[in-house]
């Protein structure tokens, strides 16, 4: 069949589910929950999808608001992915809302054009602001089959292209002995000392790599009391580069052994630890960005392209990206806007923003379109 015609059928699908799509994001607007705990978002969107005949999988890789919901068997396997976390206080000042619905919309209309010549899934990825669950989804082969992997987040600009960190957040621990400042038959081994050491030792360290890197990060536990000697002392950091092959084979290494050398030197011991999820950098993939950039323009709107080396932000999808052909663009729902604010909130439960997700839909189903 013409693909023209199979793209006119899935905007005429999406358009006539419009109050449908519009109250899925509006209720997850009104019911913000936090990650992990998206139990009444997963129900809402699950039950949208069994409506529609969608085979569904709940509580997946640990997460109980998790889910795989999937249509037809054949052809292609494109998946849809939705995030519908919130945030503390500011509730949906990220959007997510807006990517469940347009991702839904576009599962939804997908399959409707295709039937038997594709197979759909809606995959439900809870706690993006977390833990990530699309990092342990992506572990356990969740996305390997696949053809593509779809999603679009709402921003200030129809933005395509660029990267995220790969990031990789390490807690650092020493242990020293603790004694009395004043003791004279003990001086105890001082972690502080070490720790601020290491803590040092990460600027020189940085200007020895070769690739843009960011280490950062904030002293967590630095002793009980003045006159103690600290018999322990931790650091939270956020250590990232452009990819999680260098940051996990030059990077990590080396901050590692900069602890150890510390350790050895301050007669303490050193052990690190990640306390969240190792992050990859996304990979936009060219084919899908094409696509979409045609399906964009031709639903009459304006894409930016970041370029290849612009990265910002870390996210979850970046390990999809490295399983399956992945496409994460933004979506203009105002201008001027900073994710995580009151303003974004706002913004995410608009009228516009709820026009805005028709486009976004729209353009999803289409790229999916093109990939038949
Ligand atoms: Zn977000």
């Amino acid at each position: 069949m013409d693909k023209s015609l199979l793209k006119q059928r899935v905007i005429n699908i999406v358009d006539k589910m419009a109050p449908e799509l519009i109250e899925t994001s509006l209720f997850l607007h009104q019911n913000p929950e936090l990650g992990g705990h998206e139990y009444k978002a997963a129900a809402y969107l699950q039950a949208a999808a069994a409506r529609r005949g969608f085979s569904v999988q709940a509580n997946i890789s640990g997460y109980e608001t998790a889910f795989i919901s999937q249509k037809g068997t054949a052809g292609p396997k494109i998946a849809f992915l939705a995030e519908y976390d919130a945030l503390p206080e500011l509730g949906h000042a990220c959007g997510h809302n807006l990517i469940a619905a347009m991702s839904w919309g576009a599962a939804a209309a997908f399959t409707e054009v295709t039937g038997e010549m594709a197979t759909a899934y809606f995959i439900g990825c809870p706690a993006e602001e977390t833990t990530g669950a699309k990092v342990s989804m992506a572990a356990d082969g969740v996305f390997d089959h696949l053809t593509a992997a779809l999603i679009i987040h709402p921003d200030d600009t129809n933005y395509l292209g660029g990267s995220s960190y790969a990031s990789h957040p390490l807690a650092v621990t020493f242990q020293g002995c603790p004694a009395h400042v004043a003791s004279r038959s003990d001086k105890g081994v001082n972690a502080l000392d070490a720790l601020v050491m290491f803590y040092q030792g990460l600027k020189p360290l940085k200007q020895t790599f070769t690739e843009e890197t960011i280490l950062a990060g904030i002293i967590t536990k630095g002793g009980v009391a003045p006159n103690i000697v600290p018999g322990e002392a931790e650091a939270k950091f956020t250590i990232r580069a452009l990819s999680a092959h260098y940051l996990e084979n030059t990077v990590l290494p080396a901050v590692k052994r900069l602890a150890d050398g510390i350790a050895l030197a301050t007669n303490t011991t050193v052990t690190t630890r990640h306390y969240e999820p190792l992050y990859k950098e996304l990979l936009n993939d060219a084919t899908l960005m094409h696509y979409f950039a045609e399906n964009m323009t031709a639903l009459g709107e304006k894409v930016v392209y970041h370029s290849t080396d612009y990265t910002s932000g870390s996210t979850d999808v970046g390990n999809v990206s490295h399983c399956v052909p992945t496409i994460h663009p933004d979506i203009s729902i105002g201008l001027s806007l900073e994710a995580h604010t009151p303003q974004f909130a706002l913004a995410a439960g608009s009228e516009y923003a709820q026009q805005r997700l028709l486009i976004g839909a729209k353009a999803m189903a289409m790229t999916a379109i093109d990939l038949l």
